[in-house]
C-alpha cells in the first residue's frame, strides 16, 4: 500500500504519495505560512489522493520525539514566528485517520539517503545540511540516533578567531555556534549581501569552507561515519564542496578518512526519508 510523506521545512513543505523514488505518484510543494494554513493545505493534498497506509513526517525543529510524551509529534521551541508548540503529527494522524511516524527533517534525509542514496549499505553515516540553518542526522549501527531528544549538530561550538572574523554570530541561544557562524543568514549578515551575490568573492568561501569543515571534523571525531552527505542551499554554491573537502583533509591531517559527498537524491532526500518512516509503520502487523 502507498504511504504519504511530508518534508516539513521552515520555508516550504514538500508532500508526496508513493512508496519510494521509483513510485512517486504525486507531489506538492506548499509554502510554510501559518500552522493552520500550512497543515490544512497538506491535509487537503492527501485527501485528494487514493488510500494511504501511513504518513511519515520529517519536520523542522526542535521537535518532541520522546515516546509517550504528551507533546510527541510537536514543534517545540522554534524561533519561527507562530510555530512554537505546534502539534503536527497528532493533527495529521487524527485528520487522515492513519498512523504517523515523526522525526526531524535531517534524520529523515539521513534515512532517505541510507535507503536509496549516498548512504546505501553503510553502517554509520551522517547527513548534514547547511542552508538557512545547520542540522545533522546520524545513522549508527543501521539505526537513526535520537538520544535525549535528537542531535543538534548545528549548535556545536567551533573555534572562532575574533581577530580574523569579528562577526559575533546569529544564534539566538549561543551567538557564534556552528550555525550562528556558518548558516546562510550568517553569511549575509557578515558580508552585507546574500550568498548568491557573493559567489565570486573568494574570501567569503574560504572562511565558509573552514567553518563548515571545523564542524564536520567534530562529527567525524565523535561518530566516525564512513561517509557524510553534505546538502542544503549553501552547498549549491559552485566550488564550495571541493573547498570544504580540502579543509576537512587539512584538519584531519590523514588521521581518518571520512568521505564528504553531495546528496545522491538531490532535493528529495528528506521527503523520501519520510517515506522510509511511513513504510516502517505500515509494515508493522
Ligand atoms: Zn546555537
Amino acid at each position: 500500500m502507498r504511504v504519504g510523506a511530508i518534508e516539513a521545512g521552515g520555508t516550504k513543505w514538500l508532500c508526496a504519495v508513493g512508496t519510494g523514488p521509483d513510485d512517486l505518484v504525486a507531489t506538492e510543494t506548499i509554502p510554510t505560512t501559518t500552522p493552520h494554513e500550512t497543515i490544512g493545505r497538506a491535509l487537503a493534498f492527501f485527501r485528494c489522493q487514493g488510500p494511504i497506509g501511513a504518513v511519515g513526517i520529517g519536520c523542522f525543529g526542535p521537535v518532541d520525539l520522546r515516546p509517550g510524551s504528551p507533546a510527541w509529534g510537536s514543534i517545540t521551541t522554534t524561533p519561527k514566528p507562530g510555530w512554537t508548540d505546534t502539534d503536527v503529527a497528532g493533527v495529521v494522524g487524527v485528520e487522515l485517520g492513519v498512523p504517523v511516524a515523526f522525526d526531524t527533517d535531517v534524520n529523515a534525509a539521513a534515512l532517505g539517503e541510507h535507503r536509496w542514496g549516498a548512504g546505501r549499505g553503510l553502517d554509520t553515516f551522517c547527513y548534514v545540511t547547511v542552508g538557512t540553518g545547520i542540522g545533522g542526522g546520524a545513522i549508527a549501527g543501521g539505526a537513526v540516533v535520537h538520544g535525549l531528544v535528537h542531535p543538534e549538530f548545528g549548535h556545536m561550538r567551533i573555534p572562532h578567531d575574533l581577530d580574523a572574523d569579528p562577526f559575533g554570530g546569529l544564534c539566538r541561544y549561543h551567538g557564534d555556534c556552528w550555525e550562528g557562524l556558518a548558516a546562510g543568514p550568517a553569511i549575509e549578515a557578515r558580508w552585507g549581501r546574500p550568498p548568491r551575490e557573493l559567489v565570486d568573492v573568494e574570501a567569503v568561501w574560504r572562511l565558509e569552507a573552514r567553518y563548515i569543515a571545523l564542524g564536520l571534523v567534530n562529527v567525524v571525531a565523535v561518530l566516525s561515519p564512513e561517509r557524510i552527505v553534505l546538502g542544503g542551499g549553501v552547498m549549491e554554491v559552485p566550488g564550495l564542496l571541493p573547498l570544504v573537502r580540502a579543509e576537512v583533509d587539512d584538519l584531519l591531517a590523514g588521521y581518518v578518512a571520512t568521505e564528504v559527498v553531495p546528496p545522491a537524491l538531490g532535493p528529495l532526500s528528506g521527503v523520501l526519508g519520510a517515506f522510509v518512516l511511513a513504510l516502517g509503520l505500515s509494515a508493522r502487523p
